[in-house]
């Protein structure tokens, strides 16, 4: 399969694409075509790894890749994604059971094994660099840890993620330096993209990235949907649908990649925190990207979505797409009242993010079987849950693992000098 770019015709095989990142025109690659899929091609596949080989499969046709399909998907795919029963046809998709307790872990982990295999024998180490507002990183620093001729270089806004989070970031150390900005999300995205596209900074400091615009990262992620799709239809003969908290798109459009190529995949309603660019342009305005606000779902503190580009490669026409989905915006105030009314109800805590998606659910009232993507997990967000339920949130084992170590990042200023400085001297693991 062959893979173009949302702004042209650059065209691309799969593994070029994943080491890329972004095209070479500033656009998304997408597949030249999605394939389809029939309920039939998945007959006898019940576990993720097997169900996201076969859905994956023929992304990766023709690709020096490939062979390696299966070994991948089985290492990418080494944690569950359960699903909880919520009662009244409404249920969580739980996606935090990974090694830094945010779903990013499935993309990042699938991101880590095509690389680790395209780079065997390369010359020079790989820096994959990554802004982050907190789960990304960490995500990142998981996957890429350990692994040779790899290093992982990860920007925050310092002070602006949660403790846990900033601890988490430093906590890898060995090949993954945290680096905490004088400065916002967005000035670290903004560093980030700009040695992106620094040619000659890459000729001496081979450079690629792992945000949510990697189609690394991207396809992996229908595969949980993929296989919540298949089993509620297995044993309810029904379409499932989804509500999914959403910052830069990635997690939802993966969703809504799924149902296009066959999966039993109904409605899916987006639901953003009081960045309100996707609602608004929903509702019939347009699509004008902003500065970010800060919330409580700091994950989806984003004021341009990228993959919206990609969702419009999907669906060309406007009016055709605001058909097409619903988005919600909710307020911090709706996210504290959601985590303490489930808190009341059922007696367990959700993150702030996953509020966001459970109050969109709840405030439309709609009919069929839902589940609402659960896409960290509470204990990530304690000193923002904790006071809200009046209870301590224990850590899962891994994340407690993490959170036990020291924790090390280096203060670096918004300044793009200071940060090439940074990735010239620092040493080059292998
Ligand atoms: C990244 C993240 C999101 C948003 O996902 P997108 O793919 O950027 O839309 C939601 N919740 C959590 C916990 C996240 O880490």
């Amino acid at each position: 399969m062959r893979f173009i770019s949302t702004r042209g015709q650059a065209a691309a095989t799969l593994s070029e694409a994943i080491a890329a990142g972004l095209a070479p025109d500033g656009g998304l690659y997408v597949p030249e075509k999605l394939p389809t899929l029939s309920l039939e091609d998945f007959d006898g596949k019940t576990s993720l790894p097997d169900i996201a080989a076969t859905l994956l499969r023929p992304f990766f046709a023709d690709d020096v890749l490939a062979p390696a399909l299966d070994a991948i998907c089985a290492e990418a795919f080494d944690f569950p994604a359960p699903m909880r029963d919520l009662g009244d046809g409404t249920f969580l998709l739980e996606l935090f059971h990974g090694p830094t307790a945010a779903f990013k872990d499935f993309g990042a982990r699938f991101l880590a094994a095509c690389l680790t295999r395209l780079r065997a024998g390369a010359e020079k180490p790989l820096t994959i660099i990554v802004a982050t507002s907190g789960d990304t990183g960490a995500a990142v620093g998981g996957a890429f840890h350990g692994v040779p001729n790899l290093r992982v270089v990860i920007l925050y806004p310092d002070g602006r993620v949660s403790p846990r989070q900033a601890h988490q970031l430093g906590a890898f150390g060995d090949n993954v330096h945290a680096l905490r900005v004088a400065g916002s999300f967005d000035d670290c995205q903004a560093l980030v993209k700009r040695a992106l596209n620094d040619a000659e900074l890459q000729a001496r400091v081979p450079l690629s990235s792992a945000n949510s615009i990697s189609l690394g990262r991207l396809l992996p992620q229908m595969s949980y949907y993929a296989k919540a799709a298949l089993d509620h239809f297995r044993a309810h003969g029904e379409t499932l649908n989804f509500a999914i908290p959403t910052g830069n798109l990635g997690n939802a459009l993966a969703c809504i990649l799924a149902r296009h190529i066959g999966l039993p995949i109904g409605e899916v309603l987006l639901a953003t925190n009081a960045n309100a660019v996707l609602p608004a342009f929903f509702d019939g305005g347009d699509y004008a990207p902003h500065a970010s606000i800060a919330t409580l779902a700091n994950a989806m503190d984003v004021g341009a979505p990228s993959n919206f580009e990609r969702l419009r490669w999907l669906v060309p026409n406007d009016d055709q797409l605001r058909e097409s989905f619903r988005a919600i915006s909710v307020s911090d105030a709706d996210i504290q009242a959601t985590i303490q009314d489930v808190w009341d109800r059922h007696l367990f805590a959700i993150c702030p993010h996953t509020a966001t998606a459970v109050f969109a659910l709840d405030s439309l009232a709609l009919d069929g079987s839902w589940a609402v993507a659960a896409t960290a997990h509470p204990a990530k967000f304690e000193s923002i849950v904790e006071p809200l339920v009046g209870a301590h949130i224990a850590a899962p084992p891994a994340l407690a693992e993490l959170l036990s170590r020291p924790s090390r990042a280096d203060p670096v200023p918004a300044d793009y000098a200071a940060l090439v400085a940074m990735l010239e001297q620092a040493p080059e693991q292998s």
